[in-house]
């Protein structure tokens, strides 16, 4: 996950925002004016390297540990695992047996 990025390397050029395929980065003017890459949604990193790799003055710094991916089928098992319950919609469509894609594919 990204875990820094040393402003007074930052020479404001964009080009680890428009790399990073998730939108995890923006850019911000300090207390000077200048403008700098900002973490702004470091939840969503990917840890894929690419603003630190593309960085041309090192000023990014990505550490390779990172969470987990949540399961995202079966869905039962999603919920169990995470502790949480089924939005009651879902609940609701998952019964009727008509609309949820594992009723679908039981045919
Ligand atoms: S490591 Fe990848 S996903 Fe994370 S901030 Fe950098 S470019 Fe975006
Ligand atoms: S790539 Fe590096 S220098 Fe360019 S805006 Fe991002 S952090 Fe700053």
């Amino acid at each position: 996950m990204i875990e820094r990025v040393d402003a007074d390397r930052c020479i404001g050029c964009t080009l680890c925002v428009k790399v990073c395929p998730v939108d995890v980065l923006r850019m911000a003017l300090d207390t000077s004016g200048r403008s700098k890459a900002v973490i702004a949604y470091p939840e969503e990193c990917q840890s894929c390297f690419l603003c630190e790799i593309y960085c041309p003055t090192d000023a990014l710094y990505v550490s390779p540990d990172r969470s987990p991916l949540h399961a995202v089928w079966p869905p039962s098992d999603t919920a169990a695992a995470r502790g949480t319950s089924l939005p009651t919609a879902l609940l609701r469509e998952g019964t009727s047996g008509t609309t949820a894609p594992g009723h679908r594919l039981a045919g």
